[in-house]
């Protein structure tokens, strides 16, 4: 009788697994490097000797495993199991849910990262039973995940909730998607890190920062008082908050969920953010909405790639 799921998050560096019943409870998770030479054609069949290796170890029979779901930093098509572009893995048009299929003989789920960190948060971390979450991602990008109704919201080319390519600026800063003022350009580590930069081209202050200064030393600059990092935390915030008070207008989520290395600023970052929200925010999208920080960390990609085999599998009730 089966009753465990395998969650793997495919990351540019590392792939993360867990085991997990098919409730949430994790039983066991471990970690491989990521190999992404020759196009990451090797990492599905790294993967599978990877489970079988853990499972050999930890005496979990094959016929205890109900299915696979995996997390992908990219565009996923879940409908069709492709996926379309992971640039930092090397997958372009890579048929990722037949090929895992076929090497581990179990039913495999697929879909992005963030939605699926998203979905973690919603089925056992800081979005518990808020069946109509967002939840964002600051890394080194923005990454975002919508869940909507209690299910996460893809779309044909796997494309929705990508709020960190949502246009702030016209003719802004050159975007890795190719277009120009995409939101993360502004508000993600590498936005900091640009916006940075620019104001050090013409330094109208004295300030603690300088070239070799990241994301996390302009929050703690901001916090300390040095007004350089506290106009450049301004603007960010100032564009996400604009971004996500037209978003909750879309949805009208009953959750906000902040996660990724950023959210380790916690007031310093949120205070901003809401008191722009606050004046941005349709009054009525904002009755029954609150923001909160994610809770699982790292593990949020394990368990949404588990809640999205355990619910595509029909162990969880819409
Ligand atoms: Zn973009």
């Amino acid at each position: 009788m089966a009753e465990y799921i395998v969650g793997i998050d495919v990351g540019g560096t590392t792939t993360k697994f867990g085991i997990l019943t098919t409730t949430g409870e994790n039983i066991g998770k471990w970690k491989i490097h990521t190999h992404t030479e020759n196009d990451g054609k090797n990492i599905c069949s790294h993967i599978k000797s990877s489970i079988q290796e853990y499972c050999r170890e930890n005496q979990i029979p094959k016929s205890k495993l109900a299915g696979v779901g995996v997390g992908v930093p990219g565009f996923v098509e879940e409908g069709s199991g492709m996926v379309n572009n992971a640039v930092n893995i090397g997958w372009k048009d890579y048929p990722l849910q037949s090929t895992l299929e076929e090497l581990l003989d179990l039913p495999v789920f697929i879909n992005n990262d963030a939605n699926l960190a998203a979905a973690g948060e919603y089925w056992q971390g800081a979005a518990k039973m808020e069946t109509s979450t967002l939840c964002i991602t600051l890394g080194t990008g923005v990454g975002g995940g919508v869940i909507l109704n209690g299910d996460v919201v893809t779309g044909p080319s796997g494309t929705a909730g990508e709020i960190g390519h949502f246009l702030v600026v016209p003719h802004g800063r050159i975007c890795t998607c190719g277009r120009e003022g995409c939101l993360e350009e502004y508000v993600a580590s590498k936005g900091l890190r640009r916006s940075l930069l620019d104001h050090l081209r013409n330094p109208a202050e004295s300030t603690q920062l300088d070239k070799s200064s990241e994301a996390i030393d302009i929050f703690k600059a901001a916090e300390e008082g040095d007004r350089l990092a506290n106009r450049i935390v301004n603007e960010a915030t100032y564009y996400l908050a604009y971004v996500l008070a037209n978003t909750v207008v879309l949805f009208n989520p009953e959750k906000i969920i902040i996660g990724g290395g950023m959210s380790a600023a916690k007031e310093t970052l949120l205070q901003p953010l809401v008191a722009h929200f606050k004046r941005f925010v349709l009054t009525e999208a904002d009755q029954h909405l609150s923001f909160g920080f994610a809770q699982l960390g790292n593990d949020a990609g394990i368990y949404g790639a588990s809640w999205l085999a355990a619910k595509r599998l029909g162990y969880i009730d819409d």
